[in-house]
């Protein structure tokens, strides 16, 4: 039997859960159907024409903490060199009146980054000792094994993946028809499992969100701040100068649009939940950029245009707010992420060391050969 834990997805709820329990002397193997670690913190990266790599933060554009734990935590990334604090002017646009108002130097509370890349913190987190991870692996059964007392998992073809003491699950999604919808495939969770635990997560509500990738031989001058939350605009929510972050390229000017949810939602009520078709995404990204264009702000032509869709963007319900994470205790079993908390970062992370808390022993701090493994 292989002996050590599972965990599926190193986005940050997992990756601080990973990472806390392998501290703890708990040996974890990751399962990630994504191609690199982030999740919702992930950078996407592009390779242009003229060969040069082309880097965006696509998802959570930055993030703060106010929690004393999450805090320390930051302190040690930030120590370690994974994160920095983002200090750029922030504003607002008003499409009615066509002006900038509420020009915020750096803002009321820190705004932190990953360094290089906000896909920086879950990429050393998983490389800890004590921790595996097993990249395009995802899982598409979880099966519990009352006379063995483990989990039995398995990939979305078949494969055998392993057997694992305990399971942590970071995907909101293991026992929701949203899965079946968007995939095709019965849930990795039977709801007869953990049937409490199921119930809690079948119908977990969320808002989506499009990203547009900009990328601009010269900077947007006219532009106060490097932060811009739109008012009176069905279209756009959010604009983010993602070279304006430290250590990011400057070899050329790049911003993150996001959508509203309405003008998401809307979109996706027509296209669908399967995977967006090129066409579709050239669409919106031409919609995003025209509204973009229209705050009169003399925004040139960009040298590259891409968006992206996050259909599960926030979750729009908080699960386990007061527990952070849910545990069947008996099969060993932890479920974390921001939907149990809050729908930012910071909810992720707290979820994360809640679940990892679950698994490790009360009265053992160094304990070997012990197994949770997750799911995210
Ligand atoms: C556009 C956008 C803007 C945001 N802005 C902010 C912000 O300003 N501040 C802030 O704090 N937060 C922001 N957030 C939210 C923040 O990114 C999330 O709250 C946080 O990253 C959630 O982390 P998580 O660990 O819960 O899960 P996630 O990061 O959602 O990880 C989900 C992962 O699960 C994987 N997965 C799904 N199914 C399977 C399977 N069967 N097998 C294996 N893997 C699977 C997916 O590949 C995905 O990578 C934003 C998010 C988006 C999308």
């Amino acid at each position: 039997m292989n002996r050590h834990g599972y965990q599926r997805c190193p986005k940050v709820s997992g990756a601080v859960c990973a990472s806390t329990l392998a501290r703890n002397g708990v040996s974890v193997t990751i399962f990630d159907s994504a191609r690199g670690p982030g999740g919702r913190m992930s950078q996407r990266r592009e390779i242009i024409e003229d060969g040069k790599e082309l880097l965006f933060d696509h998802g959570a554009p930055y993030f703060t903490a106010t929690n004393a734990d999450v805090l320390g935590l930051v302190r040690d990334w930030e120590a370690r060199g994974l994160v920095a604090e983002w200090k750029e002017n922030f504003g607002s646009f008003d499409f009615a009146s066509q002006k900038f108002v509420n020009i915020e130097k750096e803002g009321l509370s820190k705004k932190y980054v990953g360094v290089p890349g906000m896909n920086s913190i879950c990429s050393a987190l998983c490389k800890e000792p004590g921790v595996e991870s097993k990249f395009g692996e995802g899982v598409g059964r979880l099966e519990w094994l009352e006379d063995e007392d483990s989990w039995l998992l398995t990939g979305l073809d078949g494969q055998y993946l392993g057997h694992f003491k305990g399971v942590v699950a970071s995907d909101k999604n293991i026992v929701s028809p949203r899965f079946t919808n968007v995939t095709g495939r019965s849930t990795p969770l039977d709801l007869s499992l953990a049937p409490e635990l199921a119930m809690r997560m079948k119908e977990i509500p969320v808002t989506s969100c499009f990203a547009l990738m900009l990328a601009f031989e010269e900077p947007l001058s006219l532009i106060p701040a490097k932060g811009v939350s739109f008012n009176n605009s069905e279209v756009l929510r959010w604009a983010f100068c993602n070279s304006s972050k430290p250590e990011r390229s400057t070899f050329s000017e790049h911003w993150v649009l996001h959508s509203t949810d309405e003008y998401a939602k809307s979109v996706i009520a027509q296209m669908g939940l399967q995977k967006p078709s090129n066409a579709a995404l050239t669409k919106v990204a031409n919609e995003l950029f025209q509204e973009f264009q229209n705050t009169g702000l003399n925004i040139s032509k960009p040298f590259f245009m891409k968006a992206h869709r996050w259909g599960s963007a926030f979750p729009a319900s908080s699960i386990a707010r007061e527990e952070k994470c849910l545990w069947d205790g008996k099969k060993r079993l932890a479920i974390c992420g921001d939907f149990c908390v809050s729908p930012n970062v910071e909810g992720a992370i707290l979820s994360g060391m809640a679940a990892a808390s679950k698994h490790i022993p009360q009265n053992n701090l160094v304990k070997t050969n012990s197994s949770p493994s997750w799911f995210g």
